[in-house]
Parts: C-alpha cells; structure tokens; sequence
C-alpha cells in the first residue's frame, strides 16, 4: 500500500480497529444493558471518528455530545491545569449514565481532569472509554474502564487523530515519521 509521504509505518490496520470497536460496543451494550439511556459526551476533535464508529456499533438506546478542550504545551496536556474547557455538553449530565469517548492518552492529565470536571456534575455514573493508550508515557493514574489498544511512544495520526489538523481522515492508525514532528515545533 502506497503510504502518505509523512507516515512511517501502520500500527493498528482499518480491520483491527473496526474487530475492536465493535467488541468495545458489545462489551458497552452489555454493562449498560440496564439503564434507560447512555450519554456518549465525545471529545472533540481527535474522538469524532471513534465515537462515530462506536456510537453505530451500540445496541442500547443512547445519545451523543460532544466537548471540546485545549491544552497549553507541545506533547499533549503536560499539566492537567494547562487544559481549558472550550466548548461544553449541549445538555447537562447531572444523573445522567456518562461515557466520556476521549481518541488517546498519553500522559493522562486531560483524562484526569474531565474525569473530575465531569465527577463534579453530579452524574448517575462516569465512565471512560478511550481508544489508545501509551502506557510508557503515563505520568498519573487514569480511569480508563473501556480501552481498544495500548500503543508504543510513537506520535501517531489517522482514524481521528491529527498532525497540525491533518491525516484525521485515514481509516488506520499509523506512526508519523519521527522527523516530522521533531522538526516541526508542536
Ligand atoms: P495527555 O493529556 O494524556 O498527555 O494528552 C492527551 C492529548 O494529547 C490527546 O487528547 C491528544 O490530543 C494529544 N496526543 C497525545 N499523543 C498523541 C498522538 O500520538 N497523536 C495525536 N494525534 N495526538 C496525541
């Protein structure tokens, strides 16, 4: 296969990813089989593809928000308070059954900090499901109660997941050439 000219090497193929989203959904369908309705609050921009995909997958009756955050610093969060809340739920979530569908953690502040801003709210439950994980780059304890892969140290980009807002739109995850980001000041 003919790889854009910045990615370096496919780490999790489009059928890969696909097999475990629709595992995650099962597995979701099940623990929730319950409850009157799941709100999936997706987390803007990197989680659009993934809650898409999952959202589909469910067999429960659900509905979808989404957030959207910032963060200071180069590599992600860096800090938990470098992270900004920059657009909220369309409805609250008091009482309500909460999944947050975040793309990726990596040192596990913005986790950490949604998961208390979302705590704080007062829902019926909280719950995270996220899609990668670079356990190596860890730098606080996370919930992460649903998780599709864990990833090596690579800065990776498609299904979701950006460089400079690009490659969001490849069906697969892949590692960005090294130098690219290196180079680049991000
Ligand atoms: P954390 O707060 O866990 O350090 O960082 C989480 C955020 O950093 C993610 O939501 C994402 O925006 C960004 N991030 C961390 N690693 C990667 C990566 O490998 N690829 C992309 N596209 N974003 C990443």
């Amino acid at each position: 296969m003919q790889l854009p000219p910045d990615i370096e090497r496919i780490l999790l193929d489009e059928a890969t990813i696909q097999r475990r989203v629709h595992e995650l959904a099962t597995q979701i369908s099940a623990d929730y089989a319950d409850v009157d309705e799941l709100v999936l609050v997706g987390v803007l921009k990197g989680a659009f593809i993934f809650m898409a995909d999952l959202a589909r997958c469910l067999t429960i009756p659900h509905s979808v928000d989404f957030i959207a955050l910032s963060s200071y610093g180069s590599r992600g969060a860096a800090r938990s308070d470098a992270v900004r809340l920059i657009m909220d739920t369309r409805a609250p979530v008091t009482g309500k059954e909460v999944l947050i569908v975040e793309d990726i953690v990596d040192t596990g502040y913005t986790l950490q900090y949604l998961v208390r801003n979302f705590q704080a709210r007062n829902p019926a439950s909280l719950r995270t499901c996220t899609l990668t994980s670079k356990p190596t780059r860890h730098e606080v304890a996370v919930q992460l109660d649903y998780l599709g892969f864990e990833i090596p140290d690579v800065w990776v980009v498609g299904y979701g997941l950006d460089y400079a807002d690009r490659y969001r739109t490849l069906p697969y995850i892949a590692a960005l050439k090294p130098e690219v980001y290196r180079t680049a000041a991000h």
